[in-house]
């Protein structure tokens, strides 16, 4: 059977009306920069994240650069970050000018590791950039004191983790709402995603807020008047439009995935092989990725590729041993845990429209490889 690792057209044709109606509103006004869709959906995504502003932006990639441009880093200036996670989370933290310093992770959750932030923290150091990865938020509760203790700003990259939650002494936090600012990116194959690029940023911050506001708009809080040189990097109106349509599923469509990933977990349970993803029980994991960790990886992926069952290995090379991190010194095996989910990791279909049939393919195909 063949099954896709993602079907937006499934997606799409449950909710065709609603986003082409929309869409439509806003071409049949011809408004299409900065129009009040963008304003809509900054104000309920902060409600949803439990934060008091939202700032729209054109990637969740720029999401993270304009938090890092507002710091003002100079050469030498250090970002403490995790090597396990999309490229964009170093790659902004290097194009904002600061030096990305590479930490491991802890190997359940493949969150960044507390105790190794805080190791890492030197003179230099500016920010931390912790990663909610694959859905399920990184321990901000033990972030936050660190970042608090030596002065540094905490970006919560949640770009996987639209409303996802960790309970934290007994209250539900949201993924970005304990950060000094936390990302947000709607490409296509995330929870939330538009119909191309976009990205949010949200914070507690009214001074941050204000200024992030003003980078997307080449710096300038009034039209050709400019404070400091920013960035051409607003939210589409059209992509508001489609995301705000879409969001009213969002809940329904992480709790499916949160299903289906229930159902493999259950169906992989005393297969020595495979070993499902551990969620952390404080947390309420979104499962953008159902990923596992097995032997003979590459093997198991060209067994699934051969029977049509889609799949995809985030991420095969730990940023710290990437060739354009390469100056930075980072040798085999320096970040033992990053390195080794990098070669056992590979996710499987867990969007909301899988049926069972093609899940139960799914399980077969992975079990028949391993018996
Ligand atoms: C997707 C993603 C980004 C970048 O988002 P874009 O919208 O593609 O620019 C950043 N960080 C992580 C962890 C991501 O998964």
């Amino acid at each position: 059977m063949n099954v896709p690792l993602l079907d937006l057209v499934a997606q799409y044709h449950g909710i065709k009306d609603e986003v082409l109606g929309a869409v439509m509103t806003v071409v049949e006004r011809q408004g299409f920069i900065m129009g009040p869709e963008v304003g809509q959906l900054e104000a309920a995504v902060a409600a949803l994240s439990h934060t008091t502003h939202a700032v729209g932006c054109a990637s969740g990639t720029d999401a993270l650069l304009l938090p890092l441009k507002a710091l003002d880093l100079v050469p030498g200036d250090e970002v403490i970050t995790t090597p396990f996670t999309f490229f964009a989370t170093a790659g902004a933290i290097h194009n904002a000018g600061g030096t990305p310093v590479f930490v491991d992770i802890e190997p359940a959750t493949f969150n960044i590791a507390p105790a190794a932030v805080e190791a890492a923290v030197t003179p230099r150091t500016r920010a931390i950039v912790a990663v909610d990865l694959f859905g399920q938020m990184a321990a901000m509760e033990a972030l936050r004191p660190i970042a608090e203790r030596h002065g540094l700003a905490l970006i919560e990259d949640a770009a996987q983790a639209i409303g996802a939650r960790r309970k934290i002494d007994g209250t539900w936090r949201m993924a970005g709402e304990l950060g000094t600012v936390g990302t947000l990116s709607f490409f296509p194959s995330k929870n939330l995603g538009a119909y191309g690029d976009g990205g949010m940023i949200v914070t507690q911050d009214d001074a941050l807020a204000e200024r992030l506001r003003r980078l997307r708009l080449h710096g300038g809080a009034r039209q050709y008047f400019h404070d400091e040189v920013g960035f051409n990097s607003r939210l589409d109106t059209l992509q508001a439009a489609v995301l705000l349509a879409k969001l009213p599923h969002l809940a329904a469509w992480s709790a499916a995935r949160a299903r289906h990933a229930a159902r493999y977990t259950e169906a992989f349970a005393g297969h020595a092989d495979v070993c499902p993803p551990y969620t952390d029980p404080a947390n309420d994991h979104i499962y953008n990725q159902y990923t596992i960790r097995v032997p003979r990886r590459d093997a198991l992926q060209a067994h699934l590729k051969a029977r049509q069952i889609g799949n995809a290995v985030y991420y095969p090379l730990s940023l710290h041993r990437q060739p354009c991190f390469a100056d930075l010194g980072y040798g085999p095996g320096s970040l033992p845990h990053a390195e080794a989910a990098s070669e056992q990791v590979i996710s499987l279909p867990v969007y909301p429209e899988l049926s069972e049939a093609q899940q139960q393919s799914v399980v077969d195909a992975v079990l028949e490889f391993y018996s």
